[in-house]
């Protein structure tokens, strides 16, 4: 006959069933237990019954197991064994505890009994074993109130009213004993009041729920095990689990354990305590504690708790008494254990115990929950002491955390106060607080003045590039994450939410509606970039440490795990620099129409437009040369402080049109400069007009139209590098072909490069110039065909802000209109421009990373659409076996750690190909 299948794990005197790593049968909390038990830890003997019990009990009809009754009925004479006791014993009660305990930690979601056999039997023998009836009337008015709601009625389907609850109900009897005998809180309670309470609330729960409060040990006990089964479909849990991910099928274990008490006398104590402060980190022993009382007076803060040792008393607990000092051997004996955990599970245990009558009982332990700081400051720690390798250090801080710690933040606090006034996009993450002001303009001046302000817009265009630079925040109606705001932002490590459709802007009035309120220039907003979240009035602000050692000596054990390399994208000398200061190990995108932008580029925007406007190919040229030696310098300098590192140098993407000036001040200005008409600017820009600019006369088109276009930007890139050569400088130019969708594009460049090369070598009397030369990947029929782009592309780059706008077919810079419907309607799961599309989008990449290396083995590929800094899209990217992302200066960070725990995550399955 086959063996039974084992439903019940036990535990007990230094030998259990169970390990720490079954948490998918016996739960965390079950597991833990068995695992400490194994160590030799002292644990209250118990049995834990398997999550396979529970998913059987809600497939068959809320039917257990039939093999389940005996299994218990074993491990419980186990238990008894051990604990000296029995279970519903007049003469010698164990007591036990039925506590929920699923695979991941639920806090507070499902339900607890504890006192389990309590009954008039037992009650005599409980007293005459404790000596202490009025511990043991307390015990058993806790069992009532708390098996009453929990079994009785919650587990039963019972709804009362809202205040009619049998726990209220029997809370309102305590109460009214209470006020009788002038007790102020529930220790002031005498033997013989609680006795009298306890036979009220029999009398209660029999009127309230129409049954009587079982008087049967094992009555008791199944109803609590079934009560917490139920509660694993509990509205609480269901609501947890929706929010946090967990898997219905998962199913809750159920742990039975014997109690041990810390409220028996000044002898007896409970706490909870964490091996390392969860705040920041520091390798010190910290927690709290009670004498005399239960978990839950701890957890529920209904006294102030002592603190656990001299070591880590605050001003505020300096003239409590802690636990070294009270306890001194049992403090020793706790801080031994807490040494083995950490020895034993390599990581910061939270920790539960009980003192009874002296003796310590460790009742739980787990990982604890920790601050960023504090998860940065261990992790480095750990790999210090050799308590962790650097593979699991890089596990131990979530790129959120590290975030955390890169940017100036809300104060976590005044956020947990403060009025939320619209959600939008986190297109720039930290957070700033500042008044409003409504142009770039304003903007500018505020900054002059020394005055920190947000700059709201409906939408940002490169004219407002100064506004956005002044300001401390950026907020706009519109836009998505790929927006003109949001990647602009982003490149400057500035606090930004765009999409925030909630929010009426009238920039002519000066005002912002968000609901019933109005705000006006000056008024104070506060904004958290890095959730999207605008808050009404001034908020604290926390600033990050710039030259954290800490952070210094983490991110080094990232790189030493990662095979991805991480790049910047970054558009001028002063970039590069910053790029370099976070880790980049080179420029994946240099846009060079960046430079046509914001500060000093007055006298290269001013030389563009009059490119623009030439109307022959002779003006064009001479306007080009014009322009040469702005470009020049400006991929110089760059690539000088790349010092040899590879720089990726964008031939002009952007459409033309946008930057002719709009309105007719402005295009006056430049019909004056240039000695043209008003009506000539104007026809230019009327010519230059397109529907869909995103779609139009842009990228590798400009260069096929306007060759000399291209050739001046391509001889500026050429020249640097051999004058940079000739200085006894490095220098790795990469010259990307943008928007292409035909190889016979990249010849038609590619032709020009020749022909500038040629030139360029013997101007500078150069044997050979070292170079690459590639295209970006961002329409799908480019994807489709990469091998025959990999003809001529020695690099592909992955545009995934233009890939992910043409499959979708959505436009990037207008998807805030309907985006948040999308989200809330679970149309898509996210916004495919924050995360990858790794359907659709990611399938054409592997697709053109397959092909294009079919026809040229080692081409160099990487991303540097905005996903290039998204910690899942770069997990995504090592998969497929890219050689690097790049993203914005202020994310290298945050992707060398990406990088890194993906490197961990597939160790032992190497990414196709693709190294730094
Ligand atoms: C892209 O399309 O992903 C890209 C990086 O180019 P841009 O955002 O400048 O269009
Ligand atoms: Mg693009």
């Amino acid at each position: 006959m086959a063996k039974a299948k084992k439903y019940v794990y036990s535990f007990g005197a230094g030998k259990a069933d169970g390990r720490a790593d079954m948490k998918e049968l016996l739960g965390g909390k079950g597991a833990n237990l068995a695992e400490m038990t194994n160590l030799g830890i002292p644990v209250p003997a118990g049995f834990s019954i398997t999550t396979e019990v529970c998913t059987a009990y809600y497939e068959n009809k809320r039917k257990y197991p039939k093999e389940l009754k005996g299994q218990v009925d074993a491990a419980m004479v186990k238990m008894e064994k051990v604990m000296a006791k029995s279970f519903g014993d007049p003469a010698n009660p164990l007591l036990v505890s039925c506590r929920s305990g699923a695979r991941a930690s639920m806090p507070g979601m499902m339900e607890t009994v504890l006192n389990i056999g309590l009954t008039t039997k037992t009650i005599p023998g409980m007293i005459a074993l404790t000596k202490n009836p009025r511990f043991v009337w307390d015990a058993y008015r806790r069992l009532m109130m708390m098996y009453s709601d929990v079994v009785m009625e919650k587990a039963a389907g019972l709804e009362p009213k809202e205040g009619q609850g049998i726990r209220v109900q029997l809370e309102h009897i305590m109460d009214q004993v209470k006020r009788q005998v002038g007790a102020k809180s529930d220790t002031d309670l005498g033997t013989d009041q609680l006795e009298t309470i306890c036979t009220q609330f029999r009398a209660k729960v029999k009127e309230v729920i129409g049954k009587e409060f079982p008087d049967d040990a094992q009555e008791q006990l199944w109803g609590a095990v079934g009560a917490v089964f139920q509660s694993w479909n509990g509205r609480r849990a269901i609501s947890y689990r929706r929010i946090e991910g967990i898997p219905d099928e998962w199913g809750t274990a159920v742990n039975v354990q014997a109690m041990v008490f810390g409220n028996m006398g000044d002898d007896s104590a409970t706490g909870v305590a964490f091996t390392r402060n969860p705040a920041t980190g520091e390798n010190a022993f910290f927690g709290e504690w009670l004498t005399n009382a239960q978990g839950e007076d701890v957890v529920a803060g209904i006294r102030t708790p002592n603190p656990l040792n001299m070591a880590t008393k605050s001003e505020h607990t300096a003239h409590l008494k802690s636990l070294e000092e009270v306890m001194p051997a049992t403090y020793k004996a706790l801080a031994a254990i807490r040494n083995r955990l950490e020895k034993h599970y390599h990581d910061m245990q939270d920790i539960e115990f009980t003192i009874e009558k002296g003796i310590l009982w460790m009742l739980q332990t787990r990982n604890g929950k920790r601050t960023g700081t504090a998860a940065l400051r261990m992790a480095v720690e750990m790999i210090r002491e050799k308590l962790i390798t650097k593979d699991m250090a890089v596990t131990r801080v979530t790129p959120a955390q590290l975030d955390e710690l890169l940017h100036r933040i809300l104060d976590p606090k005044a956020e947990k106060t403060a009025k939320v006034l619209a959600k939008g996009l986190p297109a720039g993450p930290g957070g700033a607080t500042g008044r409003v002001v409504f142009t770039a303009a304003q903007a500018v001046a505020f900054a002059e003045k020394g005055e920190p302000c947000i700059l709201v817009r409906k939408e940002t265009n490169p004219e407002d590039v100064e506004g956005m630079r002044a300001a401390s925040g950026i907020l706009t109606a519109l836009g998505g994450m790929t927006s003109h705001a949001a990647l602009v932002a982003r490149g400057w490590g500035k606090c930004c939410i765009v999409g925030c459709g909630a929010l009426k802007i009238d920039a002519g009035a000066k005002t912002l509606k968000a609901g019933d309120t109005t705000f006006t220039e000056g008024d104070f907003l506060s904004l958290n970039g890095s959730k999207g979240i605008v808050y009404a009035g001034q908020l604290a602000t926390v600033d990050p440490d710039p030259e954290n050692p800490t952070l210094v000596e983490f991110l080094k054990a990232c790189d030493a795990v990662r095979v991805l390399g991480v790049r910047a994208n970054a558009d001028s000398p002063h970039d590069a620099a910053v790029a370099r200061k976070f880790g980049a190990e080179g420029i994946g995108l240099l846009r060079t129409e960046h430079m046509f932008y914001g500060e000093g580029a007055d006298v290269p925007l001013f030389k563009l437009r009059k490119m623009i406007l030439s109307n022959t190919v002779e003006e064009r040229r001479k306007a080009c040369d014009e322009l040469y030696p702005h470009v020049k310098d400006d991929i110089k300098g760059t690539l000088a402080a790349m010092d040899g590192l590879p720089v990726t140098i964008r031939l002009l993407d952007p459409p033309l049109h946008e930057f002719v000036p709009q309105g007719e001040a402005k295009q006056q200005e430049l019909a004056n400069a240039l000695g043209i008409t008003l009506q000539d600017v104007r026809k230019r820009a009327e010519d230059l007009h397109e529907s869909n600019p995103m779609m139009g006369h842009r990228g590798v088109r400009l260069g096929v139209t306007y060759p000399e276009v291209s050739e001046m930007q391509i001889r500026a890139i050429l020249e640097s590098a051999a004058e940079l050569r000739a200085e006894g400088k490095k220098a790795c130019p990469e010259i990307m072909i943008p928007v292409t969708c035909s190889v016979n594009e990249l010849k038609d460049q590619q032709a020009l490069i020749v022909k500038v090369k040629a030139e360029v070598l013997k101007k500078y009397n150069l044997k050979k110039l070292d170079f690459l030369v590639g295209t970006m990947i961002e329409i799908p029929r480019a994807a489709l065909l990469a091998n025959q782009m990999a003809e001529v592309a020695e690099f592909f780059s992955f545009g995934t802000n233009d890939l992910t706008q043409m499959t979708f077919g959505f436009s990037r810079d207008d998807i805030g209109t309907f985006m948040p419907d999308y989200l809330g309607k679970k149309i898509l799961a996210v916004d495919p421009f924050q995360s990858l599309d790794q359907e659709a989008v990611g399938e054409l990449i592997k697709t053109g990373i397959q092909r294009g290396r079919s026809v040229r083995e080692k081409l160099k590929v990487g991303i540097c659409g905005e996903h290039g800094g998204d910690p899942a899209s770069i997990h995504f990217c090592h998969k497929a076996g890219m050689n690097y992302v790049s993203c914005s200066a202020f994310r290298v960070p945050i992707a060398r750690l990406a990088a890194a725990q993906v490197a961990v995550a597939t160790a032992g399955k190497p990414a196709k190909k693709g190294k730094k």
